[in-house]
């Protein structure tokens, strides 16, 4: 008895102990639909929490535990940045998204969200769809990210690509004085939902583009948009696309793609892009910015998307959601500025102007608090 006492303490301890940045971590079981799932809750400091659901056959149930918690606190982080009044969540659905999807799973994944009772809030991510969540909505109103037809913003990646399309323009007007699209050279690295929107849009802006993807359709698609606007466009093999002569290289495929390999291969003078988790580790920041390549913080250019699925809380309206999104041009430029000042990356610049925003709202919510203690006061 008492060696099964110790067993099981240890394991509560280790669990806790690797929660210990969380604030609640939710295990999700029904047998009768087959749904294995985790919600993490990171940080509820600016508001409920806010991340997509994501369903991958993960090997190992710690695999599942370290991928939704390691998420969730990136999205701390990013809705921090996004000034969006939202905290940091995440949830992984265990399974293959090919195989083990049915209905039912996402309407029990959908009891299990609503049992928090509002706070967490999730929609689609990888593995994912808009028709999963659909069904999931059919049991919480704690959804995000519907189609239109459904009362949701739709298609998250068009703000995002105008986020990613602000980030350009204040990183041509930081570097070059003038945050004209036109007449400069980028390398873009994956022409889906994001990339295709950005290339055509620098097409069309009259952009010198060199291009890569591993689907040989999306690029007869772009060849085609090129020879509509009389643009020059090259395409390149994948491995080529680090080593082009572009100004900027505008990752929108895979993370990790800047690492120990790819960074001494860049001639760009800054990398602006929508991929998720771009550097491979956080010392790659510090490896660019020792090239003199700029480097725009991924979560920072990439969160239109998240700025749509915050704003549905009022309404969908694509009109404001663009206003919104217009901000990551400041933002951006603010982040360059102040790791200029104080000699740091932009990486840490970004990360400290997060964590000011997360310590200025704690104060507001103890000061609040305070309010609430004179009761017990008088009671002492
Ligand atoms: P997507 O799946 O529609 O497009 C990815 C494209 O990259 C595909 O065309 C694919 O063929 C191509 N690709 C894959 N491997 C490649 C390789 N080795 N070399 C070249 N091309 C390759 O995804 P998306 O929605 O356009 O998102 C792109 C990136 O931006 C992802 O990292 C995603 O996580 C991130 N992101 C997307 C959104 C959004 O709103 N869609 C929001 C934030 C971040």
């Amino acid at each position: 008895m008492k060696q099964q006492l110790d067993s099981q303490q240890d394991l509560s301890f280790d669990l806790f102990e690797k929660i210990s940045g969380h604030e609640q971590v939710v295990f999700c079981n029904d047998p009768s639909t087959g749904l294995q799932a985790i919600i993490a809750i990171h940080n509820t400091t600016l508001g409920p929490a806010l991340g997509g659901t994501r369903m991958y056959p993960y090997a190992t149930l710690e695999d599942a535990l370290q991928d939704v918690l390691r998420l969730s606190e990136g999205m701390t982080f990013k809705c921090a940045a996004a000034d969006v009044d939202f905290g940091g969540g995440k949830a992984v659905i265990i399974g293959d998204p090919k195989k083990d999807k049915s209905q039912a799973l996402f309407r029990s994944f959908g009891q299990f969200v609503d049992s928090l009772n509002g706070r967490f809030y999730t929609g689609t991510d990888m593995g994912t769809s808009m028709d999963d969540f659909v069904q999931a909505s059919k049991e919480t109103n704690f959804i995000n990210g519907l189609p239109e037809e459904f009362g949701g913003g739709g298609d998250s990646s068009i703000p995002t690509s105008q986020g990613v399309l602000y980030g350009l323009k204040a990183t041509n007007q930081y570097l070059f004085g003038d945050e004209n699209l036109s007449g400069r050279t980028y390398a873009i690295q994956g022409l889906g939902k994001v990339g295709f929107k950005i290339a055509e849009y620098l097409l069309r802006e009259g952009a010198n583009l060199y291009v890569t993807d591993i689907s040989p359709e999306v690029i007869t698609k772009i060849e085609e948009k090129a020879a509509l606007y009389h643009a020059p466009i090259t395409v390149v093999e994948s491995h080529e696309i680090y080593e082009t002569d572009a100004d900027i290289f505008i990752p929108c495929a895979m993370g990790g793609i800047l690492n120990d390999d790819t960074i001494s291969k860049l001639r760009v003078k800054a990398v602006v892009g929508s991929a998720n988790n771009q550097l491979q580790a956080e010392r790659h920041a510090k490896a660019l910015h020792d090239q003199g390549i700029l480097y725009a913080p991924d979560y920072i250019v990439n969160a239109g998307g998240l700025i749509q699925v915050a704003d549905e809380l009022y309404g969908p309206n694509k009109e404001r959601v663009l206003l919104k999104t217009k901000a990551i041009y400041e933002s951006i430029i603010e982040i360059y500025k102040q790791a200029e000042l104080d000699a740091i990356t932009t990486l840490e610049a970004a990360n400290r102007k997060c964590q000011q925003r997360l310590e200025q709202q704690r104060q507001r919510n103890n000061f609040f608090t305070r309010q609430k203690s004179p009761k017990w006061t008088i009671k002492e």
